[in-house]
């Protein structure tokens, strides 16, 4: 019998999860290893910490996905793959054999830069840590009688911005605005520097009008437990330090035989398949192909889930396998709350509440496939 694992439990695993359940090949015994239970639906992450979804309506139920599909389910952490040998390490010591491969296991933010940011820090990513620390926030906001409460966001991407937002609309409920201190640090000369200009000033309107302290051109130095210091020597106070900061992937990868960039991210070709091993495959954001790089974002993430499964299936089948060739433009709906959103598509970009419906249409019919199963 051919054992297929899937490695992580993120955006393209849990739809061709899914699809495997809808339908199996047969003589196949297959596995998911993941460390977490239920996944996040990035899509949600920032409208969740607002307080807009459940964290059942946000995240992605792997232990009902694996029983729907039929599937073996190892609640572990991956920490190394003997590629020669075919075997993968797990934290918990258990090795676990596969004949083929998929790796779906996302990103971190990159802290490696910053001194004192594994000690103080609070990255995006792994999010249950992210949550964890949230709850915190709120708890520590409902039940002492705060002075003050500083948040600095490092990043101004879209997801720093995203986070921005969202804590100031959950917190601004708790807290008179007084009290309530944000601040985003970016590096660049301006937040959201890979969309057009339009969305970049929008957003710094929005971040004005709800009192945000924008700091550009700042690079963070270290992090301390009450303050953030940048390079230019300038030390922001603050009492939480999220980082939102370019994607990393994990340092174990590099000590596996599969072929990385020079970020450690998997390079693959167009069929999903690793550059030199055919029986591995990678998709999202841990993934690098080749010959289309693109943004770090869970649309691409999405869209390589039905093509993972064709290519799974057609490799099984001794079938030739498909290409897939990711968009060029994708459609970015940020969800500002205060129930609007921006959209930016290219050089196009707009705002408005229809926007904010919008996503909530797409986002909700994505979890349904889901939740309905
Ligand atoms: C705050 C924030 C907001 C964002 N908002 C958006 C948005 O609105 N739209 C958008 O398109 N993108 C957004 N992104 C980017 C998006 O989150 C990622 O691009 C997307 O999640 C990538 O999907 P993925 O499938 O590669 O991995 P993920 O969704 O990160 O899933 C990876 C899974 O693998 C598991 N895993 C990780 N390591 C291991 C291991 N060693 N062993 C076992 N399991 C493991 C993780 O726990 C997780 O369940 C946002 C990012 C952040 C930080």
């Amino acid at each position: 019998m051919t054992d297929l694992v899937f490695i992580g439990g993120g955006h393209s695993h849990a739809i061709a999860l899914k699809l495997w359940g809808k339908k199996p090949l047969l003589g196949i015994n297959i596995t998911l290893i993941s460390n977490v239970k239920n996944t996040p639906y990035s899509g949600m992450l920032p409208a969740y910490l607002a307080g807009y979804y459940s964290y059942q309506e946000s995240h992605i139920n792997l232990e009902k996905l694996c029983q729907f599909a039929r599937i073996n389910l190892i609640i572990d952490e991956v920490i190394n793959i003997d590629c020669q040998n075919k075997k993968i390490m797990c934290k918990s010591g258990e090795k676990v054999n596969f004949d083929l491969l998929s790796i779906d296991i996302g990103s971190n933010p990159k802290i490696s830069n910053i001194e004192g940011a594994n000690l103080y820090g609070i990255p995006a990513k792994p999010v249950p840590f992210l949550l964890e620390k949230w709850q915190e926030i709120i708890k520590n906001s409902q039940e002492n009688n705060l002075e003050n409460l500083i948040l600095t966001f490092i990043g101004g991407g879209a997801g720093g911005v995203e986070l921005a937002i969202n804590t100031h609309k959950r917190l601004t409920k708790i807290l008179s605005p007084e009290k309530l201190t944000i601040n985003l640090i970016h590096k660049g000369n301006r937040i959201l520097g890979n969309h057009n200009e339009w969305v970049s000033y929008k957003l710094m309107d929005i971040l004005i009008n709800k009192n945000i302290n924008i700091y550009l051109n700042s690079t963070v130095k270290t992090i301390k437990k009450e303050e953030v210091i940048l390079t230019s020597g300038k030390q922001i106070i603050s009492n939480y330090h999220f980082l939102v900061t370019e994607a990393s992937a994990p340092l174990w990868l590099k000590n596996s035989s599969i072929m990385t960039d020079e970020n450690g991210f998997i390079l693959i070709k167009n069929t999903l398949q690793s550059i030199n091993y055919d029986f591995i495959f990678a998709t999202g954001d841990i993934a690098n192909m080749i010959n289309y790089p693109h943004p770090k974002a869970g649309v691409f993430a999405v869209k390589q889930g039905l093509p993972l499964y064709e290519n799974i299936c057609n490799l099984l089948n001794h079938k030739s396998l498909k290409c897939h060739y990711p968009q060029k433009y994708y459609l970015n709906l940020i969800g500002i709350s205060d129930e609007t959103a921006v959209a930016s598509w290219g050089y196009f970009s707009w705002e408005s509440p229809l926007l904010w419906y919008f996503k909530k249409y797409l986002d909700t019919a994505f979890m349904k496939q889901f939740t309905e199963l």
